[in-house]
């Protein structure tokens, strides 16, 4: 972060524009990749991901009670399991984003993940926070995460969703110089799009993310806060439905974000079973893991023009 001769932040109202410029274009949405079918002829993209956190909250923090390791413990035992079982019943792919010191406590569900027909993805070391760490603490991390993750399945993961979706100055760079296929961390757009570095393409693929379409922000608290932000889950599942309808009319891409820890209990799974019902009732979805799911917009990418707007959507600079 700038800062000014006391060491303070800087004030952005002194900015020149070469400075605020310069930070919005650091990180920048280039071209939406939507192609105009998806493959099998589909009209939707349905990309469902799961955080496999578990106890890695607790532990990035330094919390090692018991009682909070448990809460984490919940989605390795609990919740995984039960979503797995939905899954298979639905004959459904996702993709299950893993913090390497989760998959090192929980490797056999590390590998019924891959066994079963989803991905396997990174999601930090100890879901550490990236924004406090320094450049070579955060490749080095993001480096052993990816081993580990490897060593543990016989694969080597091809995407990454950075912990608490949160982007340094060098996370682009990182998950540049490690080879990754695509990102799942940022905001900028409902479909797909390439990543812009200071303006210039970088081939790498984002699928994006939104806290509307991730269920901690409604179902999770802070037991000391005053705040009970607990939301009934049928109320989300309507959220999340109206998400998946409009993505369906634009021909565009539907992606969430869950936790075992939080959707995997028994009141709230009813909102992801109900949901896959009203999915599965409709013709033409093609359900893909977030690693289908860049493969096809990178074909737009690397194909011949056959990209479409999306309706009501801007055009896109290139
Ligand atoms: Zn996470």
């Amino acid at each position: 972060m700038p800062t000014d001769d006391f060491g303070l932040p800087a004030e952005s109202w002194r900015w020149t524009e070469q400075t605020w410029r310069g930070h919005v274009e650091a990180v920048r949405a280039g071209r939406r990749l939507v192609p105009d079918r998806w493959p099998g002829g589909a009209r939707v993209a349905v990309a469902l991901s799961f955080d496999s956190d578990h106890e890695t909250i607790p532990l990035r923090d330094g919390e090692t009670s018991p009682g909070r390791l448990a809460q984490g413990e919940y989605g390795a035992r609990t919740g995984a399991p039960r979503i797995l079982d939905l899954l298979g019943r639905h004959s459904v792919p996702a993709t299950f984003f893993m913090p390497a010191v989760s998959a090192l406590i929980h490797p056999e569900e590390a590998r019924a993940y891959t066994r079963d027909g989803h991905e396997l993805a990174v999601h930090g070391w100890i879901h550490e926070r990236n924004m406090l760490l320094g450049r070579d603490d955060e490749r080095e991390l993001t480096a052993r995460a990816l081993d580990s993750l490897e060593s543990l399945t016989g694969r080597r993961p091809v995407g990454i969703r950075t912990p608490s979706w949160d982007f340094s100055d060098s996370t682009l760079d990182i998950m540049l110089e490690l080879g990754f296929a695509y990102d799942s961390s940022l905001m900028a757009d409902d479909e797909p799009y390439e990543i812009l570095a200071e303006g210039r393409p970088t081939g790498l693929v984002e699928i994006p993310v939104d806290w509307i379409r991730d269920d901690a922000p409604y179902f999770t608290m802070d037991r000391y806060g005053s705040v009970r932000p607990h939301s009934r889950p049928r109320d989300v599942l309507e959220i999340w439905r109206d998400e998946f309808d409009a993505a369906y009319r634009d021909g565009g891409v539907f992606q969430l974000t869950l936790h075992p820890h939080v959707i995997g209990h028994r009141s709230r799974l009813v909102a992801l079973r109900e949901l896959l019902d009203h999915i599965t009732g409709h013709a033409d979805v093609w359900f893909a893991t977030h690693a289908q799911l860049a493969d096809a917009a990178r074909a737009v990418l690397n194909g011949p023009t056959t990209a479409r707007p999306v309706p009501d959507a801007p055009e896109q600079t290139p």
